[in-house]
């Protein structure tokens, strides 16, 4: 059976052309450094050996674009200190956040000691428990981009209508234009272009990488995540470095608008507001860009209700997450690499997500070997 939009962009013969034209275009002399933003992306590029395919003078960067890897470790540790403190709490995240390390262990290690810690889909199953358990007060650990953040504030809008008091937000959501720009102010980083995350493009559009193009002349390509449009991206990535432009296009626009999704930008900011400031892993302190819930709907904010006490972790000194985030290193590069930090013993959060770049790498690495 053929699969719209997964067999067309999978066609070797379609492949093979697009491959054969960025080998033509690029030069021996020529070295691009592309960052893809997306944990996505980084799967893909490995799950289809598209880097073994293209010329060696293309090199992937791989970006803070997984939303677990980015999260500080004292994070995790700050909610799951307020659920292991109160018996009716009960904390609840999605499943890539369940083996994220914290300081006493991840939410499931938590779990294993009797905290109430419960894996959901969406955040309204957290709503949902919260219904089903009055007696309770039940967090809700949001993650993710801005791909994320419209599904946690419609369920803030229906804790809201419901008159619901025991559910609570502890908003992690990040904004991916900040972070593409503290990476690019870092001292000494050279990236040529980006390929454009596919999934916060949906929400976001393509105006808000205009900084990225204008300020920083760094072309950027909205991607979707089959390798035709992968090799597409670069392609159309290369043509504008070779001809000195630096522009925002989509190639996924299938799925992506130019003005994006404008019924999810107003509830995301009917509920949300800017942080002054967010620690990500590895990067330090970068100003707004994150999101927290507005005064208005203070009454579901974790942060606001529990007095939430900051936690600081120091992370593993040999740890070289920050670097990888950055595009400094390489995953394998790092000295805990598949030794100290493997995906059954995560050391850092880039090791836990299937879309995290040691992670990825490393699945990639030992399943070559095995194969
Ligand atoms: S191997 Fe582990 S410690 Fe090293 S960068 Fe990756 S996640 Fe961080």
């Amino acid at each position: 059976m053929k699969m719209r939009y997964i067999d067309e962009f999978r066609n070797p013969d379609l492949i093979k052309k697009t491959l054969e034209e960025i080998e033509r275009i690029v030069e021996p002399d020529d070295h691009f450094r592309i960052m893809e933003a997306c944990g996505g992306h980084t799967y893909s590029i490995f799950h289809f050996g598209l880097q073994e395919l293209l010329p060696k003078n293309i090199e992937f960067i791989h970006g803070p674009g997984c939303p677990v890897c980015v999260l500080p470790p004292g994070r995790v540790d700050e909610g799951l200190e307020i659920a292991s403190k109160n018996s009716e709490v009960i904390f609840t995240a999605f499943g890539d956040v369940m083996r994220v390390p914290g300081k006493k262990g991840s939410p499931l290690n938590h779990k294993a000691m009797g905290t109430d810690v419960r894996m959901i889909y969406s955040p309204l199953d957290a709503l949902n428990i919260a219904i089903k358990n009055p007696d309770k007060k039940v967090i809700l650990f949001a993650i993710g981009f801005e791909t994320t953040a419209p599904s946690t504030a419609i369920t803030v809008l229906k804790a809201k209508e419901l008159d619901i008091d025991n559910f609570f937000v502890y908003s992690n959501h990040v904004k991916i234009i900040p972070v593409l720009k503290s990476i690019l102010d870092q001292p000494n980083m050279r990236i040529d272009g980006f390929i454009g995350p596919g999934h916060a493009s949906v929400i976001i559009g393509a105006h808000p990488y205009e900084i990225i193009a204008k300020e920083y002349k760094k072309p950027v390509v909205i991607s979707g995540f089959e390798p035709l449009d992968i090799l597409q991206s670069i392609l159309m990535l290369i043509k504008q470095l070779k001809s000195g432009e630096s522009k925002v296009e989509i190639q996924y626009k299938r799925v992506v608008m130019e003005e994006g999704n404008v019924s999810a930008l107003e509830i995301i900011n009917q509920v949300f507001e800017d942080r002054p400031a967010f620690e990500w892993r590895g990067l330090g302190a970068i100003q707004n860009s994150a999101l927290k819930l507005k005064p208005e709907f203070a009454k579901w904010d974790a942060e606001v209700h529990f007095n939430v006490e900051k936690i600081h972790i120091e992370e593993n000194k040999d740890a070289q997450c920050g670097e990888i985030l950055k595009g400094m290193l390489k995953p394998n590069q790092c000295k805990l690499f598949g030794k100290v930090c493997t995906p059954d013993n995560p050391v850092g959060a880039l090791m836990v997500s299937s879309e995290g770049a040691c992670a990825t790498y490393y699945n990639h690495l030992y399943s070559t070997m095995s194969s």
